[in-house]
């Protein structure tokens, strides 16, 4: 029996070059007054956990974007729609990188803020569970026995930048890849997760893509609250406890 009540959102961005003034190719430190345009969405992929299609909202969708090749308007707007149906996402590094990069393009662009929406970052949580040699998303994929990114064509960020269009549909590919392997990543992490943004009531595994009734009681556990039945799920092998 499996209920999968949770909508799970699997995202990615990919951002923009931004145009600088500078004196020195080594310049480490840009004056912000030397930001000619600032950086930017080009485009962000999402598959819901469960669904097959991997979508892609790209500045190419903006029926105005030949006139404004650095706008990432229609990204923010339509992508605010689909975060804020979600109950969780997931980015790999997100909480770092994309769901900042997000709200600071909401803000610059007059745009309203997403609602509280609790997350899952793939990078974080590999960070703190496990001690590999790398959590970059490509090196753990790779050694999970999946593919690995795609490479880039040299100088794709720039030929996005200047509004190249067989570049920001070459950038969306990649895009796409990229959600596809956190969505593996994501999926074998998820059994080795103890704290859930959600907790599925009664004797259920707490794997939130699993939630399977299918469990074996393993033992009792203690805490503050008092005692608890531990169990293990059949399916998943997620470990769980059921207060008593
Ligand atoms: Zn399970």
């Amino acid at each position: 029996m499996k209920d999968k009540k949770q909508k799970i959102l699997i995202w990615d961005i990919e951002s923009s070059l931004q145009e600088v003034l500078c004196f020195d190719t080594r310049e480490q430190n840009i004056a912000l007054d030397n930001i000619e345009i600032e950086r930017y969405i080009h485009c962000i992929s999402y598959k819901w956990y469960g669904e097959k299609k991997i979508h892609t909202i790209s500045q190419l969708n903006d029926t105005n974007f030949k006139k404004h090749i650095h706008s990432d308007k229609y990204v923010l707007t339509e992508f605010s729609k689909i975060i804020s149906q979600a109950d969780i996402w997931v980015a790999h590094f997100g909480v770092g990188f994309d769901i900042k990069m997000f709200n600071g393009r909401l803000l610059l662009s007059g745009l309203p803020p997403l609602p509280n929406i609790p997350h899952y970052d793939t990078c974080l949580l590999a960070r703190s569970l496990f001690k590999l040699n790398s959590n970059k998303l490509d090196y753990l994929a790779k050694q999970l026995g999946y593919k690995g990114k795609t490479e880039n064509a040299k100088g794709l960020w720039r030929k996005c930048f200047e509004g190249d269009e067989k570049s920001l549909k070459q950038m969306a590919k990649y895009n796409r890849n990229d959600v596809d392997i956190l969505n593996f990543v994501f999926e074998k992490m998820m059994p080795f997760i103890k704290i859930h943004p959600i907790t599925p009531k009664d004797a259920k595994c707490k794997n939130l893509i699993c939630q399977s009734s299918n469990i074996e009681f393993r033992g009792y556990g203690y805490n503050k609250n008092g005692k608890y039945r531990r169990f293990q799920c059949r399916e998943c092998s997620t470990w769980g406890s059921y207060k008593i």
